[in-house]
Formats: C-alpha cells, structure tokens, sequence
C-alpha cells in the first residue's frame, strides 16, 4: 500500500480534501481512507511535516468539531442534533522549516 499512500500524501498537498473526496480520488472507501489517513500522519510527522485539519462543521447552526481526533464523520451535532455534517478536510501545509 506503499504506492497509494504516496498518491495519498501528493493529493493533500495540492489541496485540503475530505474522506470522501479522497475514497473517489483513490478508489477506495471512506473507511479505508480513513486507515490511510492515520498512518499518513505518522509517516508526515516522522518527516516534519505536519496533517492539517480544516474541522468538520453542521451546516445546520454551524457547530465546529474541533475537538475531535478520529478520521471519522460525526453522525449527528451534539448541539443541534442535525445530521447535516460537512466532513473535515485535510491538508499538508507546503511551508519547509
Ligand atoms: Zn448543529
């Protein structure tokens, strides 16, 4: 899976994406993406370079996610209860250190 990660890891530096942005950029599912994402961040903090994550919001009434940690899509606002959910977007920021 060397490969796809890479493919992974040059399509979050051209721009932030979403799970399912990425699942149809690689062919694969959310879930699986997700996986993918996990392993990507250790391999990029190894390198010194960091995941950005743009939170996922309810479009509802706007509540951010900001705390959450998994690569998952909330259900449903804690706030609101909608389950109207923009999904988080993740990047790689380009600056070297
Ligand atoms: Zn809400």
């Amino acid at each position: 899976m060397g490969t796809l990660r890479q493919h992974l890891i040059r399509l979050l530096g051209k721009a932030p994406m979403d799970l399912c942005d990425l699942a149809a950029a690689l062919g694969i599912r959310e879930a699986e993406a997700a996986e993918h994402l996990q392993h990507v961040t250790r391999t990029l903090r190894s390198q010194g370079r960091t995941l950005k994550v743009v939170p996922a919001h309810c479009r509802q009434c706007g509540h951010a996610f900001t705390k959450r940690t998994r690569f998952t899509r909330p259900g449903r606002c804690p706030r609101c209860r909608s389950n109207r959910i923009e999904g988080a977007k993740y990047f790689i920021a380009t600056q070297r250190r």
